[in-house]
């Protein structure tokens, strides 16, 4: 039985990785499973799977949980230290899906001990992209992408040099406001944002889809997990979310990637990989669909996109900064602080501040460099949330 430990297990992308580990239970023993606020599915999950021990990221939430499993014989555990801790329990596989730059540590501390990551967590990539490669690499453990994009490339890498990649197309769906007018955006409310046409996924990534802010960690992460310049690497608007990604290859063969814009695609393929199993995911009619259109993203609807140019040429501690005051920027829109045109411009300004003040394109050599640059770029970013007002 194959050892399997799901961080982030109460979302969207953890729902959907236990969903395909239900249907074949013979062949998975589940480690830890992880939550946040969501105590009753964590609870429910954990005892219904027999997994060892069900942690929650908040403390104070500990007697919760140790109630809603009183009798089952999971462990509870409870805190920051606690989930990094469970990246310490031997398992073969481990899903990343917590949401943020809270899910770096706990990947990181799994890298150590070799273990494959199902990396759903792209934010680990855009804040720490060189240092997670080079971490994976010193102990020989394997990242597979579970983003779509970045997943559709990996398979159609398979068996190519990544020498002969010329380019790498991503798609993006534009999200909920796609047929907005430029001038109403201002006014889209987190519910307007919130709504996918093509995709069911959480909030947060959700409304980073309808910003673009979805799209720009895509390009950051799809530079550093391939290491391909940032000049081979573009993003279409392709909004019927069939083709993924395509690569290009020097003798000028375009590989598309096709699936039903179901995320359980890109899981079953990482859980099962290097091996394809069945899914039971809706298969594409060609007929059906009957097109698909491509047409360039309007750099000035969605400024997202110019940011992650400039953060893909920097590199260093661009991404951290970039990340950690996209975060800020999407807390302050969730709660109705600013406005969905007011995130850019936010994230624009604390990387310009923190980029006059320290040096964004050296290396980050450890972990806690990174840990420490994420908390002043989310410092930085209130205060400039805070100064400049609200709309
Ligand atoms: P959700 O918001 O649905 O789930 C996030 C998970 O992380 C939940 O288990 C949540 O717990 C937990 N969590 C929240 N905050 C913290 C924290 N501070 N520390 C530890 N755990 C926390 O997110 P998604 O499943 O949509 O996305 C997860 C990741 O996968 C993101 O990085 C996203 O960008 C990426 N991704 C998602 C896709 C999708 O289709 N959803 C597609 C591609 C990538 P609780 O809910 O119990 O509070």
């Amino acid at each position: 039985m194959r050892r399997v430990s799901i961080f982030g297990a109460t979302g969207s992308i953890g729902q959907n990785t236990l969903d395909l580990i239900r249907r074949d239970p013979g062949a998975y023993q589940v480690v830890a499973l992880t939550g946040g606020r969501n105590i009753a599915q964590l609870a429910r999950d954990a005892k219904d799977l027999r997994a060892e021990i069900a942690v929650t990221c908040h403390a104070g939430l500990l007697e919760d949980l140790r109630a809603a499993l009183a009798g089952s014989g999971v462990e509870a555990a409870a805190g920051e230290a606690a989930l990094v801790e469970a990246a310490d329990r031997q398992a073969d596989w481990i899903m990343s899906a917590i949401v943020g730059a809270a899910g770096l540590a706990p990947g990181f501390r799994a890298l150590r001990h070799g273990t494959t990551l199902a990396l759903a967590n792209k934010e680990s990539l855009v804040a720490a992209g060189p240092l997670l490669m080079a971490e994976a690499a010193r102990h020989a453990a394997r990242i597979l992408p579970v983003d779509s994009e970045h997943s559709a490339v990996f398979q159609a890498l398979v068996g190519e040099d990544i020498a002969a990649v010329e380019r790498i197309v991503i798609t993006a769906s534009g999200g909920a406001l796609r047929d907005w007018p430029l001038e109403r955006l201002a006014a889209a409310t987190p519910e307007d944002a919130g709504a996918h046409p093509n995709w069911d996924m959480g909030q947060r990534i959700t409304i980073d889809s309808a910003s673009m802010f979805n799209k720009a960690l895509e390009l950051i992460e799809t530079r550093e997990f391939f290491g391909i310049a940032p000049k081979k690497i573009t993003a279409v608007m392709h909004p019927q979310s069939i083709v993924h990604a395509l690569v290009g290859f020097r003798d000028g063969a375009l590989m598309a990637h096709m699936g039903s814009p179901d995320m359980r695609h890109a899981i079953g393929y990482a859980l099962n990989w290097p091996d394809r199993w069945h899914l039971p995911v809706e298969r594409i009619d060609l007929t059906r669909i009957g097109r698909l259109d491509f047409h360039e993203p309007d750099l000035q609807r969605f400024p997202a996109l110019r940011l992650a140019r400039e953060v893909m040429q920097i590199r260093g501690g661009a991404g951290t900064v970039f990340n950690a005051a996209k975060e800020i920027a999407l807390d302050a829109f969730i709660a109705g602080r600013i406005g969905f045109t007011d995130m850019a411009p936010l994230v624009e300004r604390t990387l310009s501040a923190l980029s006059s003040e320290i040096r964004l394109d050296g290396a980050m050599h450890s972990l806690e460099t990174v840990l420490d640059l994420n908390h002043v770029a989310r410092q930085r970013a209130v205060a400039l949330l805070e100064t400049t007002g609200t709309t």
